[in-house]
């Protein structure tokens, strides 16, 4: 299942449901770890499908720059990806909602949208950062995640003309779908 809603500065989103490794696109962003450490869910299937030189670059950063907070993310090359680059953001750990979680959110979304602007990419995808282990309700994920795509496609993209919203199972695509049908701009 695919959707794609262009925006009227001639950029685009697309939901996709399906295998975030398995979708070509310049800059494929992770839900990774504050270690930058793999894990489990997407995180380790981005590094099964990439292969061992993510990793071996996440080490060579790694004490410069973790533990991560929430809302940051650093950007590796991709391996074996269908992708330029790997942009491991750490999402919050839901709390409850009231300890800045929809900020940090928020904050991924915009940083690996900064990172993949400084590299000149033109499409990057996302999965659904900390909705899986981090126990952040997907509905109240959903919003926070289209609403900061689409405030940094209609206002500081230059490179990036496409963002891919990847989503695993047709639950999730379909929250993402009618959100965007609804979304004014
Ligand atoms: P977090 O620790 O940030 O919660 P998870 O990897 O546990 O990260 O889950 C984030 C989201 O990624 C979940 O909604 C999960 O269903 C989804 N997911 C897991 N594997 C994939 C994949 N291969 N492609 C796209 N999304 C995935």
């Amino acid at each position: 299942m695919e959707l794609t809603r262009p925006l009227n500065n001639g950029r685009r989103i697309r939901v996709v449901e399906g295998d975030i490794t398995r979708i070509p696109v310049d800059a494929m962003a992770n839900a990774a770890n504050a270690m930058l450490a793999g894990g489990g869910g997407v995180d380790g299937a981005i590094h099964r499908a990439g292969g061992p030189s993510l990793m071996e670059e996440l080490d060579a950063m790694r004490a410069s720059v973790a533990p991560l907070a929430a809302g940051g993310a650093v950007a590796t090359g991709a391996g074996a990806l269908p992708a330029k680059f790997v942009i491991h953001a750490v999402g919050p750990v839901w709390g409850g909602g009231e300890e800045g979680e929809p900020e940090e959110l928020a904050s991924c979304y915009r940083e690996c949208l900064r990172l993949a602007e400084e590299r000149e990419c033109r499409s990057v995808s996302f999965p659904a950062i900390s909705t899986g282990v981090y126990g952040y309700p997907k509905q109240k994920a959903a919003p926070v995640a289209i609403g900061a795509v689409l405030d940094f496609l209609s206002t500081e993209a230059r490179s990036v003309e496409e963002v891919v919203f990847v989503l695993f199972g047709a639950e999730d695509f379909r929250e993402y779908a009618a959100l965007l049908g609804s979304a004014l701009y």
